[in-house]
């Protein structure tokens, strides 16, 4: 079994540290985290800031007109989609838990829109219980390195609650995606300046091999041509 910790580590030292546009506040960690899907974190961060500015909390995002919302957030993928769903989610969040969110897995799943990754981000930043997030970055850094050896997301957050220790969970999301866009990234990932290179598996079982293909071919060209 791999050393989490040490990875975790080395990990941690090579990335820049991850922006949070809202802190301790679950109801924007939430509404942020919806607007997030299939966004940039830019992006998403700008239309979240805005829509705080105009309408504050649950209680004023409730009251918003839908293309009010749709406007402010129009950079943001399926905005049209996303304007209803935090509406309605605003609503939910004021008639059902009296303006605050709740700080609760079963009843944070229980909010449209809201899946397993959601609902451990708004936890883990939200209320700073451990947990653990699975999206993109995680799922395919964790599998890559050989912390997990599974083909969803959701068994992979499983396996992975059994190789993180608790005090590493709040922390490790916004580290494993500073890691995800900077060097272990979905296509062409850094792996030769990679801090953890040397304990990954797709480093060796992948990455060598297509260095060593590469150089053989190199070879083979170079013995080939005519003096
Ligand atoms: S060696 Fe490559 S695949 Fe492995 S963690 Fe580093 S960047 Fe990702």
């Amino acid at each position: 079994m791999k050393n989490f910790v040490e990875i975790y580590d080395k990990i941690k030292s090579a990335v820049p540290e991850h922006h949070f546009e809202f802190k301790d506040d679950p109801f924007w960690i939430l509404i942020t985290t919806i607007l997030s899907q299939r966004t940039k974190d830019a992006t998403t961060d700008a239309a979240a800031r805005n829509l705080y500015n105009k309408y504050h909390d649950c209680y004023g995002l409730a009251g918003a007109k839908p293309e009010d919302v749709k406007e402010i957030i129009r950079y943001v993928g399926f905005s049209n989609v996303k304007s209803k769903r935090i509406i309605e989610v605003a609503r939910l969040i004021m008639d059902k838990y009296n303006g605050s969110v709740p700080g609760k897995y079963d009843e944070l799943t229980k909010i449209p829109g809201v899946g397993s990754k959601t609902a451990n981000i708004v936890l883990t930043q939200g209320f700073k219980i451990p947990a653990i997030a699975v999206d993109t970055h995680v799922f395919r850094i964790s599998n890559r390195i050989g912390l997990v050896h599974e083909k969803t997301p959701e068994k992979t957050e499983e396996a992975l609650k059994k190789v993180i220790p608790e005090k590493y969970q709040i922390e490790f999301n916004p580290v494993f995606v500073e890691f995800g866009k900077s060097i272990c990234r979905p296509v062409n990932p850094k792996c030769n300046i990679c801090p953890v290179n040397k304990c990954c598996d797709y480093y060796s079982n992948v990455y060598l091999k297509k260095i060593n293909e590469k150089n053989k071919i190199k070879a083979s060209g170079t013995l080939g041509k005519k003096n």
